[in-house]
Protein backbone atom coordinates (compact mmCIF):
# COMPACT_ATOMS: atom_id res chain seq x y z
CA UNK A 1 0.00 0.00 0.00
CA UNK A 2 1.30 3.61 -0.87
CA UNK A 3 -0.12 7.01 -0.43
CA UNK A 4 0.33 9.36 -2.89
CA UNK A 5 0.65 13.46 -2.32
CA UNK A 6 -1.38 14.70 -5.34
CA UNK A 7 -3.55 17.35 -6.30
CA UNK A 8 -7.56 16.99 -6.29
CA UNK A 9 -8.86 17.03 -9.72
CA UNK A 10 -12.59 18.34 -9.30
CA UNK A 11 -12.34 21.80 -9.62
CA UNK A 12 -10.03 24.58 -9.89
CA UNK A 13 -9.28 25.27 -6.47
CA UNK A 14 -6.43 22.48 -6.12
CA UNK A 15 -7.14 21.01 -3.02
CA UNK A 16 -3.86 18.41 -1.63
CA UNK A 17 -4.42 15.14 -0.47
CA UNK A 18 -3.23 12.06 -0.14
CA UNK A 19 -4.53 9.18 -1.90
CA UNK A 20 -4.04 5.75 -0.79
CA UNK A 21 -3.40 2.69 -3.37
CA UNK A 22 -3.18 -1.02 -2.80
CA UNK A 23 -2.56 -3.58 -5.78
CA UNK A 24 -3.20 -0.58 -8.28
CA UNK A 25 -6.27 0.45 -6.71
CA UNK A 26 -7.43 3.82 -5.28
CA UNK A 27 -8.85 2.57 -1.89
CA UNK A 28 -8.76 5.90 0.01
CA UNK A 29 -8.84 9.95 0.62
CA UNK A 30 -6.37 11.90 3.02
CA UNK A 31 -6.35 15.87 3.02
CA UNK A 32 -2.93 17.15 3.03
CA UNK A 33 -2.63 18.67 6.37
CA UNK A 34 0.23 20.61 5.82
CA UNK A 35 -1.13 22.07 2.06
CA UNK A 36 -1.22 25.90 1.70
CA UNK A 37 -4.77 26.10 -0.52
CA UNK A 38 -6.83 23.39 1.87
CA UNK A 39 -4.93 23.34 4.46
CA UNK A 40 -6.46 19.83 5.95
CA UNK A 41 -9.82 20.04 4.58
CA UNK A 42 -11.67 18.69 1.41
CA UNK A 43 -15.10 19.09 0.27
CA UNK A 44 -17.58 16.20 -0.68
CA UNK A 45 -15.99 15.99 -3.71
CA UNK A 46 -12.71 15.59 -2.87
CA UNK A 47 -13.50 12.77 -0.05
CA UNK A 48 -15.42 10.62 -3.10
CA UNK A 49 -12.57 10.53 -5.63
CA UNK A 50 -12.08 6.72 -5.46
CA UNK A 51 -16.16 6.45 -6.71
CA UNK A 52 -15.36 7.68 -9.95
CA UNK A 53 -11.69 6.65 -10.44
CA UNK A 54 -13.22 3.18 -10.77
CA UNK A 55 -16.57 3.98 -12.07
CA UNK A 56 -17.41 0.98 -14.84
CA UNK A 57 -18.77 3.52 -16.91
CA UNK A 58 -15.89 5.89 -16.89
CA UNK A 59 -14.21 6.86 -20.70
CA UNK A 60 -10.98 6.03 -20.36
CA UNK A 61 -10.11 5.81 -24.07
CA UNK A 62 -10.61 8.42 -26.81
CA UNK A 63 -14.04 7.69 -28.82
CA UNK A 64 -14.36 8.71 -32.72
CA UNK A 65 -17.77 8.36 -34.81
CA UNK A 66 -16.87 6.27 -37.60
CA UNK A 67 -20.26 5.06 -40.09
CA UNK A 68 -22.77 6.94 -37.46
CA UNK A 69 -21.00 5.11 -34.35
CA UNK A 70 -18.75 6.27 -31.10
CA UNK A 71 -15.90 3.70 -31.88
CA UNK A 72 -12.83 3.50 -29.62
CA UNK A 73 -9.37 4.75 -31.10
CA UNK A 74 -5.98 5.58 -29.60
CA UNK A 75 -4.26 9.03 -28.52
CA UNK A 76 -2.80 9.22 -31.90
CA UNK A 77 -5.58 8.64 -34.00
CA UNK A 78 -8.37 10.99 -32.39
CA UNK A 79 -5.76 13.59 -31.75
CA UNK A 80 -4.82 13.57 -35.24
CA UNK A 81 -8.42 13.92 -36.38
CA UNK A 82 -8.97 16.65 -34.25
CA UNK A 83 -6.21 18.59 -35.49
CA UNK A 84 -6.96 17.87 -39.01
CA UNK A 85 -10.62 18.96 -38.54
CA UNK A 86 -9.84 22.56 -36.69
CA UNK A 87 -7.12 23.09 -39.53
CA UNK A 88 -9.70 22.23 -42.23
CA UNK A 89 -12.01 24.62 -40.86
CA UNK A 90 -9.71 27.39 -40.05
CA UNK A 91 -8.87 27.05 -43.65
CA UNK A 92 -12.26 27.39 -44.94
CA UNK A 93 -13.55 30.19 -42.46
CA UNK A 94 -10.96 31.23 -40.47
CA UNK A 95 -9.62 31.08 -36.93
CA UNK A 96 -12.64 32.85 -35.52
CA UNK A 97 -15.07 29.45 -36.95
CA UNK A 98 -13.19 27.85 -34.11
CA UNK A 99 -13.33 28.17 -30.44
CA UNK A 100 -12.15 26.15 -27.39
CA UNK A 101 -13.28 25.17 -23.68
CA UNK A 102 -11.03 24.91 -20.84
CA UNK A 103 -12.13 22.71 -17.91
CA UNK A 104 -11.48 23.00 -14.25
CA UNK A 105 -10.60 19.22 -14.20
CA UNK A 106 -7.59 21.01 -15.52
CA UNK A 107 -4.77 22.70 -13.55
CA UNK A 108 -3.94 25.88 -14.45
CA UNK A 109 -0.86 25.09 -16.60
CA UNK A 110 -2.65 23.11 -18.72
CA UNK A 111 -5.27 25.56 -19.08
CA UNK A 112 -2.69 28.11 -19.87
CA UNK A 113 -1.37 25.63 -22.63
CA UNK A 114 -5.09 25.07 -24.41
CA UNK A 115 -5.50 28.98 -24.87
CA UNK A 116 -2.24 29.44 -26.42
CA UNK A 117 -2.90 26.62 -28.74
CA UNK A 118 -6.44 28.50 -29.73
CA UNK A 119 -4.55 31.56 -29.98
CA UNK A 120 -1.33 31.06 -31.32
CA UNK A 121 -1.72 27.69 -33.15
CA UNK A 122 -5.87 28.17 -34.40
CA UNK A 123 -5.69 31.72 -34.55
CA UNK A 124 -9.29 32.00 -32.28
CA UNK A 125 -9.99 34.17 -29.60
CA UNK A 126 -12.95 32.19 -28.93
CA UNK A 127 -11.07 30.77 -25.46
CA UNK A 128 -13.49 30.13 -22.85
CA UNK A 129 -14.55 27.78 -19.64
CA UNK A 130 -16.96 25.12 -18.72
CA UNK A 131 -18.16 26.50 -15.59
CA UNK A 132 -19.98 28.99 -18.32
CA UNK A 133 -21.82 25.96 -20.26
S1 LIG B 1 -11.68 19.01 -2.60
FE1 LIG B 1 -13.47 20.10 -3.41
S2 LIG B 1 -12.86 22.29 -3.35
FE2 LIG B 1 -10.98 21.05 -3.18
S3 LIG B 1 -10.21 20.87 -5.31
FE3 LIG B 1 -11.48 19.05 -4.84
S4 LIG B 1 -13.52 19.61 -5.59
FE4 LIG B 1 -12.37 21.49 -5.41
Amino acid sequence: MADILTTCCFCGCGCGLYLHVDEGRVTGVTPAKGHPVSKGNLCVKGWNIPEFIHDAGRLTEPLIRKDGRLVTASWDEALDLVASKFLEIREKYGGEALGLLGSARCSNEENYLLQKVGRAGFQTNNIDHCARL
